[in-house]
């Protein structure tokens, strides 16, 4: 008799009483969990398959089903726990490296929640933003250092950012590929609709969205998949991706199975071939090589585009940070390890790369303590989850953040961690048709915009609160923030005093 020896990690609750065996929940679920047994004539579910994404719960007309963790358990063991343990089964019957997707569910401290914001009390008044203007216009790349006159001896002040955003969030690079279509349409659309920017990722542009150009950043990455001159010229920036906070230090893989007809046209790789993106860029062995790219792609679009390097929050982060700024970069993007992804290794996932808010304030003071912090734009990203983080990474040290994960909850993701699997019952990690529909790109595209309107609204309240009343104000300003239940090192590294102080 052949056992499986990985039972269910979840159990789908139906109350019969309620269920009307409409097989709605059979119909809606990818993953095959839920069936019709016309003998008993009820619905049954096969709960091994179940990935707790919670779309049965949500389109149940009767409100019959939930989804709860099983309550079967090892004997307890503080060594071991249930995720070691069926890990190793996986791995025992497979011989294969484990997958998953997006941010690490490991409890790792959140910085964001041991830093708290200061709000003005009697000296120093608070503004009101609904009385007072309060600009949260940002932009983006390198800026004039020294005034320039002209002819007449009068100064230049009509000098045009190489980036300009409404408000300092962007939505962080995610490959038509590993995100749906109408995915990208509603971040496309999105982006547009709010005056900021959504990122191609490494998949290429697909031509129905170079209508979206001004509001696009593209991205050159290792596999330089759908990299070409017209590609490079249609967005307002080029990202070059060094590095990746989910999975610092190595490439891509998008399996064979989402490499549509469609896909295949946009990244230029054969229908069904596995799309993998080596761990580096085969030309870059030193920031000197990082620089020639970086010329490479100015030079490519006449020096019209800033160049934006995206690295990943590793132990050496300011180090490397220094030498970005120095080879000509205009925008330096740093991923947290918690940030997310369509699929990582789990054990790199988990264990690889630190956290973000280290990462940033690490960056910020040793571009500061070299005299270069004014040559190029910090984005932080890996884990924006609130209006409150965005205002944390901005007095950290941020000139603006990367949303993911948070856009992509927008959209109806519910964190099942399956993107990799592809079959994504939200229609938005998925290239099967009959899931991508169910995304709307309309209604996604408003979530998005509402998103990002009451971020801003809450960025102008708190920074009124504290009485600044501009983006560029907040910028670096760490005393507005204090640590709480942090060890003098932390405070130390994140450059900030501890609450009370
Ligand atoms: S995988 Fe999703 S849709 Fe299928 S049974 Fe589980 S929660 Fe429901
Ligand atoms: S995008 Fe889809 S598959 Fe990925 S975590 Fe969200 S709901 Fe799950």
């Amino acid at each position: 008799m052949k056992i499986n020896l990985i039972q269910s990690e979840y159990e789908v609750i139906r109350d019969q009483s309620r269920c009307i065996n409409c097989r709605l929940c059979e119909k809606q679920c990818s993953n095959g969990v839920n069936y019709y047994d016309s003998k008993l004539k009820v619905m049954l579910s096969d709960e091994s398959k179940c990935v707790n994404c919670h779309r049965c719960v949500t389109v149940c007309p009767t409100n019959a089903l939930k989804i709860v963790k099983s309550d079967h358990c090892f004997k307890s063991n503080a060594n071991w726990s249930y995720h070691d343990i069926t890990n190793i089964y996986r791995q025992a019957k497979t011989g294969g490296v484990l997958l998953s997707s997006m941010g690490t569910p490991k409890e790792y401290p959140v910085y964001w929640d041991k830093i708290l914001i200061n709000a003005s009390q009697v000296t120093n008044p608070s503004i009101d933003p609904l009385r007072e203007p309060m600009e949260t216009r940002t932009f983006l790349g390198k800026k004039k250092l020294d005034i320039e006159y002209d002819e007449n001896n009068n100064i230049i002040t009509d000098t045009k950012p190489q980036m300009e955003l409404s408000v300092p969030i962007m939505f962080s690079a995610m490959s038509y590929g590993s995100i749906s279509y109408n995915a990208h349409k509603a971040l496309a659309t999105a982006a547009q609709e709010l005056g900021i920017f959504y990122n191609t990722g490494e998949g290429g542009l697909h031509e129905d969205f170079y209508v979206y150009g001004e509001n696009t950043i593209v991205q050159v990455a290792s596999g330089r998949f759908g990299v070409h001159s017209k590609y490079l010229e249609a967005g307002k920036a080029i990202e070059i991706k060094m590095g990746q906070g989910a999975k610092p230090g190595i490439g891509g893989h998008l399996p064979g199975r989402k490499i549509t007809e469609e896909v295949s046209k946009t990244r230029m790789i054969p229908v069904g071939s596995d799309a993998i993106s080596p761990a580096p860029h085969h030309d870059i062995y030193s920031i000197e090589d990082l620089r020639q790219l970086v010329y490479m792609l100015k030079e490519t679009t006449n020096y019209k585009k800033p160049i934006i390097v995206k690295i990943a929050a590793v132990h050496n982060v300011g180090a490397i940070a220094s030498g970005i700024a120095r080879c000509g970069a205009d925008i330096i993007v740093i991923d947290g390890f918690r940030g997310g992804t369509g699929a990582a290794p789990l054990r790199i996932r988990d264990n690889v790369g630190i956290p973000i808010e280290l990462a940033l304030a690490a960056v910020d003071t040793r571009l500061r303590e070299e005299g270069i912090r004014n040559e190029v734009s910090l984005v932080a990203g890996g884990t924006i989850r609130s209006s409150a983080d965005v205002i944390k990474a901005i007095a950290l040290g941020a000139d603006a953040v990367y949303i993911a994960t948070s856009a992509l909850i927008a959209l109806g993701c519910h964190l099942c961690r399956s993107c990799h699997l592809g079959k994504c019952n939200w229609g938005i990690a998925t290239q099967i048709k009959e899931l991508e529909e169910r995304l709307d790109p309309e209604e996604g595209a408003a979530n998005l915009v509402n998103l990002v309107t009451a971020w801003s609204r809450e960025i102008k309240e708190m920074m009124g609160g504290m009485g600044i009343n501009s983006i560029e104000a907040l910028k670096g300003n760490r005393l507005m923030l204090r640590g709480i239940g942090l060890s003098q090192k932390e405070l130390d590294i994140l450059g900030i005093q501890h609450a009370g102080e």
